[in-house]
């Protein structure tokens, strides 16, 4: 077969986690592809990724958006499998997905499937890089796809901000191309047709010299290499030189900038940018992971505390920005007070004064063995990822790293080089710098193109310049400390008795602990999960929004606290819920229980600093009025639970009812939601029994839940039989319209949960299909399950710049009502095909702890205490016939179903016909009140 091994230019052994079982074998085939096969024994779903070395950057000059058109043209059909969505329909029939994104340099192309249906995968896959078909009219369907991507994004601020960027680099830098591409940049021209030029991008720039394949499956690797030559040893080489940028990123003239854009959506940042060169081949030492982690720490005294107590910035962070194979932006971003923006100089003063200090007392070794530590650990324990986020990811290592390293590369820190780190720190320097600030308000006198962003570009006087050169240390500023959370030479998981589930190690009025021992996954660490539940925080809508404003008050007192045990690898998330909050812990569990403790004991944090008070409020007000601004589809699914869920309000009126409260009444709310709860906490991972009884005591003592216990919140869900089609009318201020039909079960057994999973299951890859590549209805279109307080439910859902609502539910009526009959011209192989997929999907092993970790407390949740939900349905949809579904299906029917219509009128649509079959609700808090409703 000519297959001839990978060429080594360092070790000859690939280097990976000791917790990593799989086996690797690298090969360069004939025609000079480098393929990276991996053997996963355990694995339930087999994975393949291709990215090519061809990305935006590459796209001709008049043809800008090519590369990410032709991704999109791949998946369209070649000469082997000439039928358009063939492919996907085969990934996902076989319980898999796929996808494929377009960067500035790459391009990568990723799917995963059950593993028996691999080859069968990987020969229609192949075909994308050997014989696409390009037909006609799909290019012109296509190309309004890409318009619609593109339409998308235009009220996106990243998107826009992006374009400004673009605009404001060397204009010979590749980097000042538009890379989405829309109807204009790809329209037929009479010069050129846009078909015969992405034929021509294809065959000039597509070429196996330029990719990287990785094949992951439960086979054997002496199975997968001869597939690999078998099916891609035909891609043509090219010899196509080796891609490089010639012309830089910024010349004199693109540095020392001061940017100002009007962004769409009410925030205020500062972004100072320091131009680096290509840092690739720093990845063994990584010098910028050290000096990101000293410039963006929040200790005590670091940068960000000190600018945060001015009242000048709410967050920053340092290390991000553009990067390619001859540029890296460096990036020290802030979010800004209405202070800061008045005084971002000020910030920038002080940013100069700590890169001055780290110059002279920062560069030390020991800080540099604390960071290794931790990027150590999480090699060494690394945990299992699904397959398609594996292959897709190394494809792209295998790009940057040497062959060797293309795991070890993203953790590898090799050794404390402070000439190297000096050497980069003189990029950190005003002459070097640009600035950006994004807000409201600021005076613009230019536009982007394509996103329309106001903004304004002017050169940093030379004053301000000379100032920021001659700043010196300032006293108030520190460097970060030794950390005590970090653990030094862990050793593995510790031994002990483990049950097959979670079982209950304490049940009592108001407290019940579940506890697993789980060492399946070999790592140190563990989930600790303490649901708070109580009535106070849910009582009304004042205090629904009081409770959330309390959770971010609490997490922000808790930054500074917590920070080095989350720079030492513990996590926690506090989050509220319908029934009240619950505090999540993750990490390394050796030091969980002093975080434990940490947060608990600041839970009622006392007299709240008034400032902090009004900032935090006022943040999150803006952030509930902000929701206003998202896109029309998110707007309709979040106002479509609140509408079903009372203990779910709507965003606006949070924002109303917390308007008035005063930091005087928040200690004494806190208080009050302590008073009586019930608390419920899972204990899953590397723990001893002993520690969890320690725990529990802690719990009982600290939260006091016997004095005066509670009971479980009801979570209450409004009940839709009977209603026949309600419709609600949103207002969403956006040029397209949207649509969510929503489908809801009244009951909660396995058997519908299987029936409405099979469902979405089986007619998700049609429906898109149908509507938005065959009827191009637009970009956003797709079906869903959507389960609310355990009753399973399912939507349909369309954003569309080309339809109002009238239009939109025809399609999806049509859509709904002749389904039945394609379910009945399925053969039976297809039909058991689909379900079986379904099956392995449902019933796949847990990828890692937190996954299952996850699973459990879902578990827990749903009230699925025998933890066998999964294997219930698994079970319903074995014996479930075509007859079932079909019965089902034909109830979905718009004629007889009951049904929620969510919609929206886009400015587009201001004058299409109006809906007017169906119930509407004028009033949906009324409608919430009256509604009967199911309480779990
Ligand atoms: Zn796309």
């Amino acid at each position: 077969m000519g297959l001839v091994s990978f060429k080594y230019t360092g070790a000859a052994i690939l280097l990976k986690s000791p917790n990593d079982k799989k086996d690797y074998q690298f090969l360069t085939l004939t025609n000079q592809l480098k393929v990276l096969l991996i053997h996963d024994p355990k694995a339930s779903s087999a994975a393949a990724s291709m990215a090519v070395n061809v990305g935006h950057f590459h796209d001709p000059i008049e043809r800008q958006g090519m590369a990410h058109f032709l991704e999109h043209m791949l998946f369209l059909g070649t000469e082997k499998y000439p039928q358009s969505g063939e492919y996907q329909r085969f990934i996902n029939q076989h319980g898999g997905s796929n996808n494929a994104w377009t960067g500035t340099e790459f391009t990568n192309f990723f799917f995963d499937i059950d593993p028996q249906y691999l080859e069968a995968a990987l020969d229609r896959f192949s075909q994308f890089f050997i014989a696409p078909l390009f037909t006609s009219e799909l290019v012109d369907k296509e190309r309004q796809a890409i318009e619609s991507e593109y339409q998308l994004k235009l009220n996106d601020d990243v998107r826009r901000q992006y374009q400004v960027h673009k605009e404001t680099v060397n204009p010979a830098h590749p980097f000042a191309k538009f890379s989405v591409g829309n109807s204009q940049t790809l329209a037929d021209t009479e010069q050129s047709l846009a078909r015969e030029d992405l034929i021509a991008f294809y065959q000039q720039q597509y070429c196996a010299s330029r990719m990287t394949l990785v094949i992951s499956s439960n086979h054997q690797l002496d199975e997968l290499a001869p597939w690999a030559q078998h099916y891609f040893g035909n891609i043509i080489d090219k010899q196509l030189p080796k891609w490089a940028i010639e012309a830089p990123l910024y010349t004199e003239a693109e540095l020392e900038l001061e940017i100002h854009v009007q962004p769409v959506k009410d925030h205020k940042k500062l972004f100072v940018a320091f131009a680096l060169p290509c840092i690739d081949h720093y990845y063994k030492t990584k010098p910028l992971t050290y000096l990101s982690h000293i410039l963006g720490n929040e200790y005590p005294d670091s940068l960000f505390s000190v600018l945060k107590q001015q009242g000048l910035i709410n967050s920053l962070s340092a290390g991000g920005g553009v990067s390619g194979s001859n540029f890296k932006d460096f990036n020290i971003s802030f979010g800004l007070t209405d202070k800061g923006l008045a005084e971002r100089d000020e910030i920038v003063n002080q940013l100069f004064a700590y890169i001055a200090q780290i110059k002279q007392q920062g560069l030390n070794s020991w800080r540099y063995r604390e960071k290794q530590a931790i990027v150590e650990q999480a090699y060494q324990f690394q945990e299992t990822s699904r397959p398609i986020d594996v292959v897709s990811h190394l494809s792209i290592n295998l790009h940057h790293y040497e062959p060797e390293h293309v795991i070890y590369g993203d953790y590898i820190m090799a050794g404390f080089d402070e000439a190297e780190l000096r050497q980069l720190l003189d990029y950190f320097s005003p002459s070097n710098m640009r600035m950006l600030v994004s807000a409201a308000g600021l005076t613009t006198d230019k536009e982007a193109a394509w996103y329309f962003t106001p903004y304004a570009v002017k050169k940093i006087e030379p004053e301000r310049i000379a100032h920021w050169q001659q700043i010196g240390i300032n006293p108030l500023l520190k460097l970060p400390p030794p950390n005590p959370f970090i653990v030094l030479g862990l050793n593995g998981t510790q031994t002990g008795p483990t049950t097959e589930k979670p079982i209950i190690l304490r049940d009592q009025a108001g407290f019940r602990v579940w506890y697993k021992k789980d060492n399946t996954f070999n790592v140190p660490k563990g989930s600790l999960y303490i649901a708070v539940d109580s009535e106070h925080a849910v009582k009304s809508i004042r205090h629904i929004a009081m409770t959330r404003l309390a959770v971010e008050l609490f997490l922000d007192l808790l930054t500074e606290i917590t920070y080095p045990a989350e720079i030492a690898g513990l996590g926690y998330r506090i989050y509220s819920h319908q029934g009240g909050f619950t505090l999540h812990f993750s990490g390394l569990t050796a030091k969980q229980y002093l975080l434990v403790q940490l947060v608990l004991s600041t839970r009622k944090f006392g007299k709240v600093d008034s400032d902090r008070f009004e900032h935090i409020k006022s943040q999150l007000i803006r952030s509930w009025k902000n929701q206003k601004q998202g896109k029309p589809i998110s707007q309709l699914f979040s106002q479509l639970t609140s509408l079903l869920q009372p203990a779910n309000p709507p965003a606006s009126l949070m924002a109303k009812a917390i308007s008035d409260v005063t930091v005087d009444e928040m200690p004494g709310f806190v208080e009050q939601l302590y008073k009586q709860v019930h608390i419920e906490v899972l204990a899953h991972g590397d723990w001893q029994q002993q520690e969890i009884e320690t725990l529990a005591d802690y719990l009982l003592k600290e939260l006091a839940p016997n004095s005066t216990p509670g009971a479980e919140t009801k979570r209450r869900l409004v009940d839709i039989s009977r209603k026949g089609s309600l419709v609600r009318e949103v207002n969403c201020d956006h040029n397209d319209s949207a649509m969510i039909v929503y489908y809801q079960s009244m009951h909660t057994t396995p058997m519908h949960v299987a029936r409405y999973t099979l469902a979405n299951h089986i007619m998700s890859t049609t429906f898109f299909h149908e509507l938005r590549t065959r009827k191009q209805l637009g970009y956003v279109v797709g079906s869903g399950n959507l389960p609310l307080n355990r009753h399973p439910g399912i939507i349909f859902y369309i954003q569309s710049p080309v339809a109002g609502p009238q239009h939109l539910l025809r399609c999806i009526d049509e859509f709904i009502d002749t389904f039945a009959l394609v379910l009945m011209e399925l053969t039976q192989a297809q039909w058991e095909i689909s379900k079986q997929g379904l099956i392995s999907q449902i019933t796949e092993k847990d990828a890692n702890l937190k996954s299952r970790s996850q699973r459990y407390w879902a578990s827990i949740g749903n009230k699925d205490w025998r933890f066998d939900q999964r294997e219930q349905v698994a079970s319903a949809l074995e014996i479930m016939t075509r007859a079932d579904l079909i019965r089902f299906i034909t109830q979905l029917k718009s004629r007889i179903s009951d049904r929620v219509i969510m919609c929206s009128y886009g400015s587009a649509h201001d004058g299409s016909d109006k809906l007017t079959q169906g119930n509407f609700i004028w009033d949906p808090g009324e409608f919430k009140l009256m509604a009967p409703k199911f309480i779990n």
